[in-house]
């Protein structure tokens, strides 16, 4: 089985990371982005140009089902962005998601001959999701594995990290600026710094703060 992975690519900060640290780590990197009528196309859009730009064989897979069985704020305007209050989930969640995604990616990278799989979830900065904790990760790897009788290794590098150390690891795999410039993170879909308002972009920024004024001590 040849040495390469499959990294679930969203075009963001984290799965970007994501994206170079298995590009140190694997001789071959494919990516698989999930469209699932999330409110900005622009995500598809910087998927797209970072993945071109480093020669990456792209995917980009229609999960529009998603958002009819689960409306979300990502992907319905008329549902309001907020944080999860007194132990409630924020209404960004979607149920499943993390589960039907590295399923579909699994399935994809089975196709190719591919056993490693790369996802930028992460349960530090842990925002209420259930699917973004280590333990539904390492079950799901194993129900892949049984599922498909194929020995698949889900990697989690974000996966005890908090925002801070997500930028000082893109320091050291020598991309930060290429990061902090052009990925998208933002709930309003502006590239970059983003909007400076939305929950995505404040945990960003606060964690460039942080890990810039760490890096500026030593
Ligand atoms: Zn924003």
């Amino acid at each position: 089985m040849s040495n390469a992975a499959l990294v679930v690519f969203s075009g963001g900060q984290d799965s970007t990371t994501c994206l170079f640290w298995a590009m140190k780590k694997f001789t071959n990197v494919e990516a698989i982005t999930f469209h699932y009528n999330q409110r900005h196309k622009s995500e598809i859009e910087c998927a797209n140009l970072i993945a071109q730009k480093w020669n990456i064989p792209h995917k980009v897979l229609d999960m529009g089902l998603l958002s009819q069985l689960a409306p979300n704020a990502l992907t319905r305007n008329d549902i309001e962005i907020r944080a999860g209050e007194a132990g409630a989930l924020p209404s960004t969640f979607v149920d499943g998601r993390n589960l039907l995604f590295l399923s579909f990616a699994a399935i994809a990278a089975k196709q190719k001959g591919i056993r490693h799989l790369v996802t930028g979830v992460c349960e530090t900065d842990f925002s209420g999701y259930p699917d973004c904790r280590d333990i539904f990760i390492k079950s799901l790897n194993v129900t892949l594995n049984l599922a498909m009788d194929y020995p698949f290794v889900i990697h989690t590098p974000l996966m005890w990290l908090d925002k801070a150390d997500t930028w000082e690891l893109a320091d050291q795999l020598g991309e930060l600026e290429y990061i902090r410039q052009h990925t998208l993170t933002c709930y309003n879909g502006i590239p970059g710094e983003g909007c400076g308002q939305c929950p995505a972009c404040k945990l960003r920024n606060a964690g460039l703060i942080k890990y810039m004024e760490r890096r500026g001590k030593t």
